[in-house]
């Protein structure tokens, strides 16, 4: 019998954790290295909405559909996951924006509808001003998203995979062209493949074997309630406000800072928040906890990178924006890929461009 591929993740977030497991479970012998926890980078820091939604060209909104599909599949798998699949009303468009999201995501079966008033007050009943005009996906959902790494792992390693946390890994180990293993706790650690899935840490990686990736991490701020009475049914994109409610009933609300650099102000979140409460009937108590401030890892093109870098062997690439949303398909597709050689036309787009090197 064959002895199975060794292959090291290096990141245990959304990505790394949904890769591992699909590796795992495609019989992989897989060690997962993170330096800090399972599900603690961007990953922690996201909103979670799993979408297919406005702006972005068809290949990409196919495969973010398909990804919202596996999201079934694998919490039929791994019922820990917990997807709240409680739609999403959006209308943080003008009404000829919405009418032509309508038409084009209509024409591409992602199941959105227009409503009106009196079928958003039953969507969301809280709302004090309900719009004119809202677009509405009841396929959409949401995770949270430490928690789905966690789920992840967890079910991983009753699969056999070894998870370490704590354990930064300071280099790739290359031999000639290929990567043969990487450097954690001063220990060379070899394998089959290695799969970078260290969202922001990417760079530093990829340095090590003397190439000069260039990615860019947007800063993003969300702030947190205590928790609370139910008071929100699904994800509400509103103009100037995005929010929706956790398990645990925390309302999560972020803004969009044009592109800034929000910082970690605290009075920045009370404000977000604030945005929320005067959006919400019956949301007097509703409470400032804490902020988190993430950076979500985006490659220069502003599109995934999954794939082989610079054709070397051993090594596999996978990062991206929106992996909350992505993570099933991508986890699926690269183990598949890692293992048969085979990949997805969904990802033909999606290659890691070739990468020049550090002078
Ligand atoms: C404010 C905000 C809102 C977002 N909203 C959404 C949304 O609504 N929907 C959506 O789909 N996506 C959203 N995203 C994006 C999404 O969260 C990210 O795309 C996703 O979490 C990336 O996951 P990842 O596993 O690639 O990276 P990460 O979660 O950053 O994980 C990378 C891991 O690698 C580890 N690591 C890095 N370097 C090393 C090293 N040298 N050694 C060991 N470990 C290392 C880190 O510790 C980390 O745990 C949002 C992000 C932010 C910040």
């Amino acid at each position: 019998m064959a002895r199975p591929r060794e292959v090291v993740v290096v990141g245990a977030g959304i990505i790394g954790a949904s890769i591992a497991w699909h590796l795992a479970s495609a019989g992989a012998a897989v060690t997962v290295l993170d330096a800090g926890d399972a599900g603690g980078g961007a990953t922690a820091d996201s909103f979670a909405w799993i979408n297919a939604s406005w702006g972005n060209p068809e290949p990409y909104f196919r495969l973010r559909q398909r990804a919202m599909a596996e999201w079934r599949r694998l919490e039929t798998a791994v019922p820990a996951l917990n997807v709240a699949w409680r739609g999403g009303l959006c209308w943080d468009m003008p009404d000829e924006q919405m009418a032509d999201f309508a038409r084009q995501h209509g024409g591409w079966e992602y199941g959105v509808r227009m409503t009106g008033p009196a079928e958003i007050a039953v969507i969301e009943p809280n709302l004090l001003c309900p719009p004119r005009l809202a677009v509405h996906v009841a396929g959409e959902a949401a995770v949270e998203p430490r928690d789905a790494a966690v789920a992840l792992l967890t079910d991983a390693r009753a699969r056999g995979a070894r998870f370490s946390a704590g354990t930064p890994v300071s280099g790739l180990v290359a031999r000639g062209d290929a990567v043969v293993g990487v450097v954690a706790a001063d220990s060379v650690i070899l394998a089959d493949e290695v799969v970078l899935a260290a969202g922001a840490g990417t760079p530093a990686m990829l340095a090590t074997v003397g190439l000069n990736y260039a990615m860019t991490t947007p800063a993003g701020l969300l702030a947190h309630s205590r928790p609370f009475p139910r008071i929100l049914n699904g994800i509400v994109l509103a103009p100037g406000v995005h929010i929706r409610q956790t398990r645990e009933g925390r309302v999560v609300a972020g803004a969009n800072f044009g592109g800034e650099d929000p910082g970690s102000d605290p009075e920045v979140a009370a404000t977000v928040l604030q945005r929320a409460k005067a959006m919400l009937k019956g949301a007097e108590g509703l409470a400032l906890d804490f902020h988190t401030l993430g950076y979500r890892p985006t490659p220069a093109s502003g599109f995934p990178a999954i794939g082989r870098v610079n054709d070397m062997p051993g090594l596999y690439l996978a990062v991206m924006h929106s992996g909350v949303t992505l993570a099933p398909a991508v986890g699926l597709f690269a183990a598949a890929e890692m293992i048969s050689g085979r990949r997805d036309p969904l990802l033909a787009p999606y290659g890691v461009p070739a990468i020049a090197r550090l002078s």
